[in-house]
């Protein structure tokens, strides 16, 4: 088996604020994650080999580890373990076949490495991509991390190559995942099912992508666009009720004229100024004056976007922005298609209930949250949260995986993304907001929380919704008897404890 080795290089992406030593004499480093919201302290080790990584195992049985990806999860799904493996050292990109259709990618590798390599040595590019390119493959594929109109990145691995225990011995080995229940299950592992080392992928030849901003003046507007537009995404804009798409398919043609291309990075610049930069300045601004602020912005920004013209240019910068320049958190709701009536039914009166004090919403949030089978005592709610973040609207269609968001529906789900801009420690009622709605649609709809995101349900709760989720738990006890790669997460979330939990 080949390796895939870089030399060893801190994780960028968290960020190392302090030290302290464990009662053991061992350095502890504190690790925060992206946003700002999970702070914990272990001791980090940098293997540089598998033998080295085998070797770590061996010698810390007993401690609970976990490999460390970009930190871009708000959720702790990586987090609060005694030991946190700086991958970096596994970063190469290898191509498997001649033309590079499947590539070899070391678990440490960031997506915007990958892609840059990938683009240097072939004509290809990745099946999906997410709205960044900062995570690494390792940490991308264990939470099902998805874009619009394709699969997770997930659905998409067809070999993956981790440290486990050894079900017979107890041992640290190496195995290979290439077929059956236990790829689909290491497919979206969840961190639980060993330390990925490589991800074989396939790839796809490199594409356009054509995209028009459209005012819709409805959400079955918007919906309607994703027959022949895939890509599409859209945004629902709070207390205005407007809806914005970016209406987005694959282009006819593979390459540009000097024109087309001087045209393509016009509206580069344009997207980065005035939606990354200035769209979120002007929220954390509004954010400031209330409601009534957020609902003036939200009234002005569809007026000021080029609706009805059409941008084309390379995929990678028509499916991903820069969302990563002003720190916030999010927590996603999938939800099968033929239920998002129902779910934004309720997301409009529970935003709207939150938002003021006597809102006329409260009347039907209070209803809707009865019809759940959850305490109707909602008063205390009402302008409680001003949600200030559009409400970002995805869809997915079926996938191959135990355990991704959308595994196990044979219809394509739609994933609700809801941001603050608050500062972290300033979340407390955002976490209220997101707790009831998730809990409501939860009952209301079946709604899945995407891993890697809030997360603010339970193993009962969550029990319920993915029929493979006890096939997947059983395997995770296969390859880690003793629950080494577990942490409070994984029992909070999945059930599993230390010792055969
Ligand atoms: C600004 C921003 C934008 C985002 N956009 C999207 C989006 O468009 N779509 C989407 O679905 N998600 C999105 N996410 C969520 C993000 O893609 C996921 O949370 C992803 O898991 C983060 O990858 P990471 O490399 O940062 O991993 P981390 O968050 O560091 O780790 C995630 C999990 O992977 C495990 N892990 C990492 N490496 C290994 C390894 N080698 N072996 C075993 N386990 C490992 C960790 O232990 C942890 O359990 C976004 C997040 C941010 C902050």
């Amino acid at each position: 088996m080949k390796r895939l080795m870089l030399p060893p290089q801190a994780a960028k992406g968290f960020t190392m604020t302090a030290s302290t030593t464990s009662s053991t004499g061992a350095e502890l480093e504190q690790r925060v994650n992206f946003g700002g919201n999970q702070r914990w302290y272990a001791r980090v080790l940098r293997p540089t080999s598998e033998a080295e990584l085998l070797q770590i195992l061996a010698r810390h049985g007993g401690s609970t580890v976990k490999a460390l990806g970009s930190g871009h999860s708000w959720s702790s799904i990586g987090a609060d373990t005694d030991i946190a493996l700086d991958m970096s050292a596994f970063a190469g990109v290898e191509p498997v076949t001649a033309d590079a259709s499947v590539v070899r990618v070391g678990a440490g590798c960031r997506l915007q490495d990958l892609l840059d390599r990938l683009h240097a040595m072939s004509d290809r590019t990745l099946p999906t991509l997410g709205a960044i390119t900062k995570q690494t493959i390792s940490g991308a594929i264990a939470t099902g991390t998805h874009g619009s109109g394709r699969p997770s990145l997930s659905h998409f691995v067809v070999r993956l190559c981790a440290a486990v225990f050894d079900p017979d011995t107890g041992a640290p080995v190496i195995k290979e995942f290439t077929e059956g229940p236990e790829l689909l299950a290491a497919r979206c592992g969840l961190g639980c099912l060993g330390i990925v080392v490589s991800v074989d992928l396939p790839t796809v030849p490199k594409y356009l992508v054509a995209e028009t901003t459209r005012k819709c003046s409805s959400l079955a507007d918007a919906q309607a666009l994703f027959a022949k537009n895939p890509l599409t995404n859209f945004l629902w804009l709070p207390y205005t009720w407007t809806v914005t798409a970016f209406e987005r398919r694959v282009a006819q043609e593979r390459t540009q004229s000097p024109g087309q291309r001087l045209k393509a990075l016009f509206f580069r610049l344009f997207t980065f100024v005035m939606l990354d930069v200035v769209f979120h300045l002007l929220v954390i601004a509004a954010r400031k004056f209330g409601r009534a602020g957020i609902k003036l912005l939200f009234r002005i920004v569809p007026n000021t976007m080029p609706t009805n013209r059409t941008r084309v240019d390379e995929s990678t910068q028509v499916l991903t922005f820069k969302h990563d320049l002003f720190r916030h958190e999010e927590m996603e709701l999938f939800v099968a298609e033929r239920h998002l009536g129902r779910a934004t039914e309720f997301l409009q009166a529970a935003v709207e209930a939150f938002s003021q004090a006597g809102s006329p919403a409260l009347a039907t949030l209070r209803a809707q949250v009865r019809e759940a089978g959850l305490s109707d005592d909602v008063d205390g709610f009402a302008g409680s949260y001003v949600h200030h973040y559009p409400l970002f609207f995805r869809r997915v269609p079926p996938e191959e995986t135990m355990v991704s968001m959308g595994a196990s529906i044979d219809e394509p789900v739609y994933s609700i993304s809801i941001f603050t801009y608050a500062p972290p420690g300033r979340r407390a009622s955002y976490y209220t907001f997101c707790s009831l709605v998730a809990r409501v649609l939860l009952k209301r709809v079946g709604a899945r929380p995407h891993w890697g995101k809030h997360f603010p349900l339970e193993h009962a709760d969550i029990a319920p919704l993915y029929p493979r989720l006890e096939e997947f738990r059983a395997l995770c006890r296969r390859y880690d008897r003793a629950g080494m790669f577990r942490n409070g997460y994984s029992f909070r979330v999945l059930g599993l404890g230390r010792q055969g939990g």
